[in-house]
């Protein structure tokens, strides 16, 4: 497509949700954008690919929740159906089956947090251990994701939070842990207790379905990006895979005009930043203006975590009850998922034998063992989960080592996460790392990011209309009226105490 004079140069950095999101938007209203990946897919923590024997692998199988409503919007806009039916899922320990979980939303509808405490099945855990979580409820009225909740409530571990709470250790090794490691991909005392209060009401708590989940029938590379990138192209934005950025150059007046890869340049009215934390972290490392200011040399503070992807050919077909599920108790600090790949994904439906996908994330331990050594500790792991798995021989296989990959949200990080907007007046950040008060995690949190990245660039330029981007559904009443009232004592006890004690 033939750019018109005159069109704001906008360069994005890094495709994955937010950095394609960013472009796609930005795109369609006219800006000539050029994305830059540094990898050779667009995708991101997300990408997917073909091996040499021309079978779909990706970095980890990736779930969509009930309240992505803006991923939802926009395959419904793509014109794509890339999901599978909302799936029910289990959770095992080394003991055996421990959870089952029902599809929430078929359930009769109960004010929150019932629908929760009472449709999940859980296997062994005691009536008692799961009642000590009802004090922790107060926390979850009390953190209402602002900027003061989160100062207030980041310096703690999630750890120290349950156990303040009265959690019992075996709720909180059986279930929360568990959560975390799946949600925040860390283990409660190095969790911010903050991110997990934000984590948990966003995935489980706010409403009864939010926990239902549907996954891609095949690669989300092959299902979403590939359609999207398509989109993006023929809206005239530029994207070029196997560029690196390595440095910023700085222009007149606060701002950024050109962005550097290598020998390359490209020139930028606006630039939106949309890699990870260790990416970034790299760029500032590389570029002088950026390490000139305190706001990105103090990235330097911030942390990725390591995680593992296998995918398994078994030579036979293996009995397996629910097509997710999520295992602990197995590693200390290491928590895993596997995933019936010829349930979920088309390509495999009709495969003789079963392709499973076994996730482990803070693999920090996995990650410098070779394939060979790796392969038959997920068999064992898979067959402790169901024994038909000890039998059955591994004739294919793939792993893929995501080295300090995805966000870590530790204790005390939140005072140097970054903000949407910068101290560079034509430099906006976006990804799932990003502060904002959408209320959302993960993917939907990093399309949304890349949403709103793009609107600072439209108000920026008076050029094109905004993205819309849908809110989160609103607490329900009786939460609403609870943070209501637990503000009002708040605000009260903080007129007649004095400020002398740690917040
Ligand atoms: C195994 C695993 C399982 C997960 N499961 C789920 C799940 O079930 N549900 C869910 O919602 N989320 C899940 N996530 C998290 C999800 O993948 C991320 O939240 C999301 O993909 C982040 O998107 P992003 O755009 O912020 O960043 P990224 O996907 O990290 O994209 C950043 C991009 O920037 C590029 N880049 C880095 N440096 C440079 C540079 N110098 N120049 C140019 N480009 C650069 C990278 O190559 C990358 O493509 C999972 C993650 C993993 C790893």
């Amino acid at each position: 497509m033939s750019q018109p004079t005159g069109q704001k140069k906008i360069v994005v950095v890094g495709a994955g949700w937010a950095g394609l999101g960013a472009a796609y938007h930005l795109s369609k209203q006219g800006y000539e954008v050029t994305l830059l990946e540094a990898g050779a897919y667009p995708g991101g923590l997300v990408a997917g690919w073909q091996t040499e024997k021309g079978r779909s692998v990706e970095a980890g199988i990736h779930g969509f929740w009930y309240p992505y409503s803006n991923i939802f919007a926009l395959t419904d806009e793509l014109g794509i159906q890339p999901f599978t039916p909302y799936t029910r899922s289990s959770q095992y320990s080394p003991a055996g089956l421990e959870v089952e979980s029902p599809i929430f939303q078929r359930e009769p509808y109960l004010p929150t947090p019932l629908g929760t405490f009472i449709y999940t099945r859980f296997k062994r855990l005691p009536l008692i251990d799961r009642l000590s979580a009802l004090p922790l409820l107060y926390s979850l009225v009390d953190f209402d994701n602002s900027d003061e909740a989160w100062h207030r409530y980041d310096c703690m571990t999630a750890r120290e939070l349950f156990k303040q709470y009265g959690v019992s250790e075996r709720l909180y090794k059986e279930s929360f842990e568990p959560m975390l490691l799946v949600g925040l991909f860390a283990p409660g005392e190095q969790c911010s207790a903050a991110a997990a209060l934000g984590m948990l009401y966003y995935f489980i708590l706010a409403h009864q379905p939010d926990f239902d989940v549907r996954w891609c029938r095949g690669t989300v590379g092959e299902m979403i990006f590939r359609p999207w990138t398509e989109q993006i192209e023929q809206a005239g934005g530029r994207i070029l895979a196997n560029h690196r950025v390595t440095d910023v150059r700085i222009g007149a007046g606060n701002k950024i005009d050109a962005v550097v890869c290598g020998d390359e340049v490209f020139e930028a009215d606006a630039v939106i930043f949309s890699v990870g934390i260790t990416g970034m972290k790299k760029i500032v490392g590389q570029s002088e203006g950026l390490c000139d200011r305190p706001e990105f040399r103090n990235l330097s503070n911030l942390n990725g975590i390591d995680v593992l992807a296998t995918r398994l050919w078994f030579d036979r077909k293996i009995d397996i009850p629910l097509p997710s599920n999520a295992c602990f108790g197995f590693h200390e600090t290491t928590g895993w998922t596997f995933f019936d790949l010829n349930a979920l994904h088309d390509e495999y439906k009709d495969e003789p034998g079963t392709v499973v996908e076994a996730d482990y994330y803070h693999a920090n331990q996995l990650l410098n063992l070779t394939d060979e050594q790796i392969i038959p500790l997920v068999q064992k792991d898979l067959a402790v989960c169901i024994p038909a798995f000890g039998e059955a021989k591994v004739v294919d296989q793939s792993v893929i080592r995501i080295h300090q990959g995805v966000s870590h949200f530790a204790p005390g990080s939140y005072r140097y996460l970054l903000p949407g907007k910068t101290s560079f007046s034509n430099v906006f950040m976006s990804g799932d790392w990003i502060v904002t008060r959408h209320g959302s995690w993960s993917q939907e949190k990093a399309y949304v990011t890349g949403l709103e990245a793009a609107n600072r660039v439209i108000e920026q330029f008076g050029q094109g209309q905004p993205a819309s981007i849908i809110p989160i559904v609103p607490d329900e009443p009786h939460i609403q009226a609870s943070r209501v009232l637990n503000k009002g004592i708040r605000s009260i006890t903080q007129q007649v105490l004095p400020n002398f004690w740690l917040p």
